[in-house]
């Protein structure tokens, strides 16, 4: 099995670092990030790839050698779709696998509520739902409110992908 990659995402990039963590995929993003500061990290973790919006950024890290894909799209089903399809991504999301979208560190699994009770409200403690905790930010996720859209984004992302034209 290829290990699944890992990326940097270039400052205008906020939101599809966001969704590539929730999709399992080890993403580095800061909002302040430079160009120098990303060609550094690239030097250190050869293994990332770069996903850029910068055209000139693009040009240059892959004359020195390292991997990156240009992103033209400004959609995020579009943008997701592309790279998907380029990088052979798996678009469903498991919430056992997430990352989380705030901090990039993988998620645990919630197996004793009561652990979490300072952050999880009484009556979702109630509902039996599953909780998965991010132990770096200190937060809690569930299906919740945003769920809905979650599967809506990453299913158009899916069926773009399979067209032929992208
Ligand atoms: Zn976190």
């Amino acid at each position: 099995m290829v290990d699944s990659p890992s990326f940097i995402c270039d400052s205008m990039l906020g939101r599809l670092s966001r969704w590539l963590r929730v999709l399992g995929y080890d993403t580095l993003y800061r909002k302040d990030i430079s160009d120098e500061d990303i060609i550094n990290l690239l030097s250190r973790c050869n293994i990332r790839i770069l996903l850029t919006r910068d055209r000139q950024l693009y040009i240059r890290v892959v004359e020195k050698g390292f991997k990156a894909v240009l992103i033209l799209y400004e959609n995020i089903i579009q943008q997701l779709s592309y790279i998907g399809k380029k990088l052979d991504l798996n678009l469903k999301v498991d919430p056992d696998n997430s990352r989380c979208s705030i901090c990039n560190s993988k998620l645990v699994r919630v197996s004793d509520i009561n652990s979490l009770r300072a952050i999880i409200p009484p009556l979702l403690r109630r509902s039996k739902r599953r909780f998965w905790y991010c132990r770096k930010c200190n937060k809690a996720f569930w299906k919740g409110r945003m769920w809905p859209n979650i599967s809506r984004i990453t299913s158009s992302a899916l069926k773009n992908m399979r067209k032929k034209n992208l």
